[in-house]
């Protein structure tokens, strides 16, 4: 196997075989033939098996609403955590509590010197190269990497020379005096000052001494034996290599390594831009790996789904369940089914065929797709899912061609493209009758805290203009979303907005705790019929609560109240509710302040992350089973209970909005672009999801703002264009080479204009024997987005160090069953990593110190369970940049003519005193400025003459006319394009207040709410695969 690690990948400057294998690496392999129906030959499949039947029922099974008894907690998706996290089977040195509890410096063992030693050489002994001068990100004019000595014979020396002399066993380094030790090593973060420092390696070094001492690894027997069965025992320090640690203590000053040479995210991220940026992606191949997220392409169907909607951990599945075991590599694709998609590669074809509805499989129930295979003439096809042989319907019969094609198989988007519609029938329909369109409803907390910040006034304001772009159907002239208007605080308001009314007439419910809807007419209506009426009610909402002094609020009634109204005017519906405050007031769902920072870092904080039980429960469920999705949109000045309030949201597809402590002048703009976004985004209603696969496999478990009331559907009572589902598959038997792994994705939802629909997204992957074609197909980005969810959903139920444990072992134990079974022989100090998954470990690392899995007193929960929340519902472009954030250097932007500056290396690192940066990560923009930042770039921006002047309250830039600022606005204009809503600007003054805010994005670095630097990190995975290997 030549699929080397990162350490014998060439300078940057070299060609290097692709990311995950493409197209250089993995278009040599055997496993990616043509599929059949492209050019290929016609493929036979294997006789149906009685094991592979599915479960099955009639076209409308997933329809009905969830029985009155199956919400449980058993039910709920958050119960069934364990397959991903089990006690792990490799616990980290038992006193080093590698992930434990912050501030505590990690990884430090307080009992001895020697694992810091230890440590130290061993990352010394790490072979490191490929990653010289061509990989500085060092902005132009940057003095950023103090110290940096962009020598060429020193770090090109390193990208085939081994630093062996700094293995432990061969003596202690040579090094200058006067060069540091690697500060992060012993716990200290190293502000700024890890350099390179390094001496050029010494003459004739090229052959590298393996330690004396542990069997070498040379004759390692590739993939023999259970990888499970060696790594059980839990051991500490390293087996023969450092019998006395401490000895080594004692001499000269350790070599400071080199940050530079450790893999780089952006760096990885430029390389796939550099080769596949602005090419068209082509879906016409079995396995196929799609460029990175981070890369713009054009993709054309010609098969499978185009990886907007569906992009998977590996694209070459392991044949068998033994092989899924040994290498611990999740099996999972994150489907996004309403992904928007570029005007310029057309919108889903959409099929119908009339009465008959959608042509599914008779046994498996799959739909048509270019999967399915014609024989006997065309007048059957054999369902490639579980093999049975339907017959071809006579008003679907078409004659085959030379190969084996139906001729008609251009015309049919269902026989020759991944994705498209079909028009669903009444058997699709909730009680077989034609839904109604959808609803909204507005309602709006008017208790003091709301009024008195300007929410209420601003909302009214907005709803005037806003409710004009209402989303429509394709065609359609207006939108068929009809509007419902509600107030409330204690009670709850109703408004009557009809239009043949002068004025909107207000019901009032004082009794929250039976909720009912006062009025049926005039309740939900057409906002262009009654946009005179609803214009009156928008002005006077203001005005009639102005004076209000009542504080408490209701928030279980209100959701009530929203679905009973939906339910009555039996349409689906989303309820936009715009809250300020902790429930308190007596009623149904009162909640009580639980914000108990004691139990921070104890067994208990899990109990953070649960929503209370009860009343909230059972609503979630009523409102998925009237499909009535929530948003929620909240405007906090203390705890609120975001754990439990956004339950809701979370189980019915909706979207959870903070604003804490929210000032009009700085936040309002933000809030207003999010909330425009959110109505006007495309949306599916009352949808169900269900995921088929080949024989062999199945989808076991599901992650996202859905719902379960079985195994199988996946519920939503919304589903919009940003949310996705991450799906884990496991095996049920073995899985053939020669068929690959089939996926078919089909959402069943209700359009904006009222028509059922059923999108298929359909997706063929690779299998193999050979598990270096499983690494070789990785895709650390979607692997990172499934890592992220199934930790985050643990720790509703597991201590949260439990769950960082986990996530370290199961790092070391993929990247060690690589080095065990496809990796050349190599020295066992040597950290060998698949080429896709190079910066595998600094997304982990960066994962296990994000703010819901590190508990820190300075970190409110409400934004820890609003984290949470938030990430269960990502892609794996949010998730990527949510968890390894963009630095972009300012200075000199005007030189570069790029759209967007080059990404640098997320560390302080790459800051300096003269300089500007952006960091965004999908929610936040920081503009960070160096204290001895150039007058004229504040001048030019800010329209001030100094630092000094700076203000750091605004979140928006002057429009001011000269470079300085129309490039910078321009850049940050890109940055909101690409990610399709409004990020929250914050400006952040080198060394006063926000910058240690700012630093904790800093991922790379050493947190200051606990968590290693990403060299300690990976120091510390490293000594736990040689262990394994051991
Ligand atoms: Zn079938």
């Amino acid at each position: 196997m030549s699929h080397q690690g990162y350490v014998a990948t060439p300078p940057y400057s070299q060609a290097q075989p692709g990311i995950g294998g493409y197209p250089s690496g993995f278009g040599s392999s055997a496993s990616q033939p043509l599929y059949g129906h492209y050019g290929g030959p016609a493929q036979s499949f294997p006789p149906p098996q009685p094991g592979g039947l599915k479960p099955t029922g009639p076209p409308s099974s997933g329809m009905p609403p969830p029985g009155p008894n199956q919400y449980s907690p058993n039910n709920l998706q958050n119960g069934a955590h364990t397959q991903r996290f089990p006690p792990p089977v490799v616990s980290a040195p038992s006193s080093s509590s590698p992930f434990g509890q912050p501030p505590q410096p990690p990884y430090q063992n307080p009992g001895a010197a020697a694992p810091t030693s230890q440590l130290t050489h061993q990352m010394s002994a790490m072979q490191i190269g490929g990653y010289g001068p061509g990989s500085m990100q060092a902005p132009p004019g940057s003095s950023a990497p103090q110290g940096f000595q962009p020598g060429p014979p020193h770090a090109m020396s390193r990208t085939s020379m081994p630093l062996g002399p700094q293995s432990p066993q061969m003596g202690p380094p040579s090094l200058p005096a006067g060069a540091l030790p690697m500060g992060g090593m012993s716990g200290a973060p190293p502000m700024g000052g890890m350099s390179f420092s390094g001496p050029p390696p010494p003459s004739g070094s090229v052959g590298f001494q393996p330690p004396a001492g542990p069997p070498g690894p040379h004759g390692f027997p590739p993939q023999q034996g259970s990888f499970g069965g060696q790594m059980a025992p839990a051991q500490t320090g390293f087996p023969g290599s450092f019998p006395a640690g401490t000895a080594q203590l004692a001499g000269p000053p350790q070599k400071k390594l080199d940050p530079n040479s450790i893999p780089s995210a952006t760096q990885v991220i430029e390389d796939d831009k550099s080769k596949r940026e602005g090419q068209l992606y082509i879906t016409n191949l079995k396995g196929q790996v799609p460029p990175l997220v981070t890369t713009n392409f054009m993709v054309q169907d010609q098969g499978n789904a185009s990886p907007r909607f569906m992009r998977c951990t590996t694209y070459s599945f392991p044949t068998t369940s033994e092989l899924a075991k040994q290498c611990q590599v999740p099996l999972a694709a994150v489907i996004k089914p309403l992904a928007t998609i570029p005007r310029n590669e057309g919108q889903l074809h959409l099929v119908n065929h009339g009465e008959t509805g959608p042509l599914r499989c008779n046994r498996c129930k799959a739909y048509m797709c270019p999967f399915m295979q014609f024989i006997d003439g065309g007048r059957r096809y054999q369902c490639s899912f579980c093999s049975c042989v339907n017959e071809v319907p006579p008003f679907y019969f078409q004659h085959l061609d030379h190969v084996g094609r139906r001729v008609d198989f251009y015309e049919r988007p269902e026989l020759s493209l991944g994705s498209y519609e079909f028009v669903a029938t009444l058997d699709y329909c909730k009680n077989n009758k034609t839904p109604n369109p959808p609803a909204f409803i507005f309602m709006i907390d008017v208790s003091y805290g709301n009024v008195k910040s300007g929410v209420v006034r601003l909302v009214c304001e907005e709803l005037r203009t806003l409710l004009d772009a209402l989303p429509r159907a394709e065609n359609a002239e207006r939108s068929a979303i009809r509007v419902g208007f509600v107030t409330y605080h204690k009670i709850l308001h109703f408004y009557n907005v009809k239009s043949s009314l002068a004025q909107p007439q207000m019901m009032v419910v004082s009794d929250v705790t039976e909720m009912f809807v006062p009025l049926l007419d005039g309740f939900l209506v057409d906002f262009q019929e009654s946009r005179s009426v609803i214009h009156n009610l928008l002005d006077q909402i203001p005005e009639m609560f102005a004076e209000t002094n009542e504080s408490e609020t209701v928030f279980a009634p209100v959701i009530q109240a929203g679905m009973e109204a939906l339910k009555a005017a039996e349409c689906s519906g989303k309820l936009f509710i715009f809250h300020s405050s902790l429930p308190t007031a007596e009623a149904p769902g009162k909640l009580k302040n639980r914000d108990d920072r004691k139990l921070l870092n104890t067994e208990k904080e899990k109990t953070l992350f649960q929503p209370q039980k009860g009343v909230y429960e059972s609503l979630a469920k009523e409102c998925v089973s009237n499909s009535c999705c929530v948003d929620l949109f909240l405007f906090p000045n203390q705890f609120v209970d975001v754990a439990t309030m956004g339950d809701i949201p979370l189980h019915t597809g909706g979207t959870l909005y903070k604003y804490s402590n929210f000032q009009i002048q700085a936040d309002g703009d933000h809030f207003l672009n999010d909330l425009r976004n959110d109505v006007q985004k495309p949306i599916g209603f009352d949808a169900i999801m269900r995921v088929r696969t080949s024989t062999g496999f199945r989808a076991t478990d599901f992650f996202g703002a859905v719902y379960m009331s079985n195994t199988t559907d996946v519920e939503m009572a919304a589903v919009d264009c940003d949310k996705a589902v991450t799906v884990e598959f496991k095996h049920d038997d073995t899985l053939s080479e020669d068929n690959g792994a089939l996926i078919q994705c089909a959402l069943l939802y209700t359009t904006v204009g009222g028509e059922r629909r059923l999108r298929v997204h359909n997706l063929s992957l690779g299998c193999s024997s050979q598990l270096a074609d499983l690494y070789k197909s990785c895709e650390t980005d979607a692997l990172v987005n499934f890592f992220a969810k199934s930790a985050y959903r643990a720790i509703l139920n597991q201590p949260l160090k439990t769950v960082r444990d986990i996530l370290v072992s199961q790092t070391a134990h993929m990247l060690a069953c690589y080095r065990k079974c496809c990796a050349s022989p190599s020295a066992a100090s040597q950290l060998i990593l698949p080429d896709a998954m190079k910066v595998f470990p600094v997304y982990m690392n960066a994962l296990m110190k994000s703010c819901a899995l590190v508990g820190s007193p300075d970190v409110p929960i409400d934004d820890r369970a609003f984290h949470r929340q938030l990430v269960l519902s990502m892609d794996v472009a949010d998730s990527q940049v949510y968890f390894y954030p963009r630095l972009m250097p300012l200075h000199n932007l005007e030189a570069t003519g790029a759209a967007l500056p080059p990404a640098v290396r997320c560390s302080e690192e790459r800051l300096n005193d003269t300089g500007a940066f952006l960091l965004e990560n999908g929610r936040l923009l920081f503009l960070w400025l160096g204290q001895a930042c150039p007058p004229d770039f504040i001048q030019g921006v800010f329209n001030v003459p100094s630092f000094a002047h700076i203000s750091t309250e605004a979140n928006s830039l002057p429009e001011l006319d000269n470079a300085h600022s129309k490039k910078l606005r321009s850049v940050i204009d890109h940055i909101t394009q690409q990610r399709g809503h409004s990020l929250k600007l914050v400006i952040v003054k080198q060394k006063e207040k926000l910058d240690m805010v700012f630093r904790q994005f800093l991922v790379e670095d050493k947190s200051l709410h606990g968590g290693a630097s990403y060299m300690d990190f990976l120091c510390y995975v490293h000594r736990e695969i040689r262990q394994l290997l051991t």
